[in-house]
């Protein structure tokens, strides 16, 4: 389990998850990613909404 730091709920990490995995916040639907993994660690991913210059 981690903690979303959006909402603060808890967010499931699946035992195989691999730092750099983007996880969605079940709770508020925020995007984010597990930068760490002992301790569990999730960040606000940035958004995919984002222009990349297209
Ligand atoms: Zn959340």
């Amino acid at each position: 389990m981690g903690e979303c730091p959006v909402c603060a709920a808890e967010v499931t990490v699946a035992k195989d998850a691999i730092s750099g995995e983007l996880l969605v916040c079940d709770d508020c639907g925020a995007e984010l990613e597990l930068i760490n993994l002992d301790p569990i660690e999730l960040a606000e991913a940035p958004s995919a909404e984002e222009d990349w210059g297209q």
